[in-house]
């Protein structure tokens, strides 16, 4: 099953990945980073297929993919 990781301290919360996650895999979450940003959490975990999508859409490079 593939994992994902956000590194939430590069996290600026424009939410671009979660628009191009076909499975719904990320949501905006309740904490704040230390910029003052909500991050982005993982959802719906065991739907996620590791397409990457999020992880190269990202522009600030704060999702790791694993496999
Ligand atoms: S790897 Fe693909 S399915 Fe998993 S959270 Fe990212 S975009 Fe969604
Ligand atoms: S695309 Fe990157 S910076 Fe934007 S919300 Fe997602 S993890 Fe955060």
């Amino acid at each position: 099953m593939a994992k994902v990781k956000v590194l939430s301290q590069y996290c600026k919360c424009c939410q671009l990945c979660i628009e191009v996650c076909p499975q719904g895999g990320l949501k905006v979450g309740d904490k704040t980073n230390a910029r003052g940003y909500n991050t982005v959490v993982p959802v719906n975990e065991e739907k996620c297929t590791g397409c990457t999508l999020c992880a190269i859409m990202c522009p600030d490079v704060a999702i790791e993919v694993y496999k």
